[in-house]
């Protein structure tokens, strides 16, 4: 029901047969939730809430209602809206169904997922890196090879001279594939990657599975919950 009434007559939803109350005295029109609105009906003796006259006002269940000097408590009414009073105050009964807290790992699971999309980025920046090193290295080796042949075919320079341009580079191509030092990198990423990818209860490496094809599991072997 959304709207009642409340008088000395009957045919009211909230009868009151008392002699100061009109016979169709206000009524309760309920707007959601536990708001309602109330309004008097032109009453002889008046409708009261927390002790002020009102003739249309919002009240709650919690407000002092009076019609002329008695008292109307709305909580007893509530189940004529459809309403409870007692199930609006108990928490969600999915509470009872919910892991023992010593298992529920789901908030530092989740923190996971950018523990890995953050290793990919730095793994994925490294390769970026070193193939663009790799290329470069590899052009300065193209160039003294070619200026090697060119020298030999046309002997535009003293072989000592261009053994002193073009041995150096030469060099320089190969060495510098070993300072670029990206599989150093590359470990010393993973050894952090190791760390702190870890089940958040029993710290085993979760290897090198993707985020989701963890949450997928939702359990970890030692019982943790990863994902309800
Ligand atoms: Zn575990």
């Amino acid at each position: 029901m959304q709207t009642i009434t409340i008088g000395r007559n009957s045919d009211n939803n909230v009868p009151l047969n008392y002699p100061q109350i009109s016979k169709y005295h206000a009524k309760i029109t309920h707007l959601g939730q536990l708001s309602f609105k109330l309004e008097d009906l032109e009453s002889s003796n008046g409708t009261f809430v927390n002790n002020q006259q009102v003739t249309r006002t919002t009240i709650s269940p919690t407000d002092q209602i009076k019609f002329a000097n008695i008292s109307f408590d709305l909580h007893k009414y509530l189940h004529l809206f459809g309403l409870t009073g007692t199930q609006q105050q108990t928490p969600p009964q999915a509470s009872q169904q919910a892991p023992p807290p010593s298992l529920d790992f789901t908030v530092d699971f989740e923190k996971l997922r950018n523990v890995y999309a953050d290793y990919r980025a730095a793994q994925a920046n490294i390769r970026k890196k070193e193939k663009m090193q790799n290329a470069a290295l590899g052009l300065i080796g193209g160039l003294a090879a070619l200026l090697g042949a060119v020298n030999l075919y046309f002997e535009l320079m003293d072989k000592k001279i261009l053994g002193m341009i073009v041995v150096p580079l030469m060099l320089l191509s190969v060495a510098g594939r070993f300072f670029i030092g990206s599989e150093k990198k590359l470990a010393d990423l993973y050894d952090q990657f190791r760390a702190k990818y870890v089940c958040p209860k029993c710290k085993n490496h979760l290897g090198e599975y993707t985020y989701e094809a963890l949450a997928a599991r939702k359990v970890c072997g030692c019982k943790a919950i990863w994902v309800k």
